[in-house]
């Protein structure tokens, strides 16, 4: 049977940045670890696929994966669901693959939760005017929610206090890259390498 996966969770305040350190670490070439296409209740923004970006469904049928025990986690956020499907990273995670979630932080401590061993990074702003900046330079929110998102961002950064590493994204190109080397180094963390050394050792004694 194949070492299990890690599962890596990439987390962080709305507005942060996420999503854009997320797609810069995957446009580049070379990553053994697999993205794991989130589901939404929320509208399709202009330029996002269906599949790609996230799996757009309606409230019933994500009220229905809820029902039926199919997500990882998941988390009301702004009016609408985002949540983890379970299968994918369960296969992922079960044929030896890396699987790599970017979600909020509400989530990301229900993940903490099922799955201790995993790869906890919290994706941090500069700083708090920066981030009530870049949310209104997205364009797609209005003055209600960037307030509310704000809000909830404060609240959020004190969460990073239950995360293994923490990121400042200044420039997107050098938080992907130090991402990208935390996850290289944990592969090497005792506790993920020990296992299969006292399989071997155990096979000699
Ligand atoms: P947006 O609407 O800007 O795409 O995403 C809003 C927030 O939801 C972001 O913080 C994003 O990281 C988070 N998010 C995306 N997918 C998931 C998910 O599967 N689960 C959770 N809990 N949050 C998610």
């Amino acid at each position: 049977m194949a070492k299990r996966g890690m599962l890596i969770v990439l987390s962080g305040p709305s507005g942060v940045g996420k999503g854009t350190v997320r797609k810069e670490i995957f446009s580049q070439p070379g990553n053994n670890f697999h993205y794991s296409v989130s589901m939404t209740t929320r509208d399709m923004r202009p330029g996002e696929v269906d599949g790609k970006d996230y799996y757009f469904v309606s409230k019933e049928e994500f009220e229905q994966q809820i029902k039926d025990d199919q997500m990882l986690e998941y988390a009301k956020y702004v009016d609408n669901y985002y949540g983890t499907p379970l299968k994918y990273v369960n296969q992922m995670l079960d044929s030896g693959k890396d699987v790599f979630l970017e979600i909020e932080v509400k989530g990301a401590m229900q993940v903490r939760k099922k799955a201790p061993d995993g790869l906890f990074i919290f994706l941090t702003p500069p700083d708090l005017m920066e981030l009530r900046q870049r949310i209104i330079n997205r364009g797609t929110d209005d003055i209600e929610t960037i307030n509310k998102r704000m809000e909830k961002a404060v609240d959020e950064i004190e969460m990073m206090q239950n995360y293994d590493y923490a990121v400042v994204n200044d420039v997107v190109e050098e938080a992907a890259e130090k991402i990208k080397t935390i996850i290289r180094a944990e592969r090497w963390r005792v506790k993920r390498f020990l296992p299969d050394y006292k399989k071997q050792l155990g096979d000699f004694k």
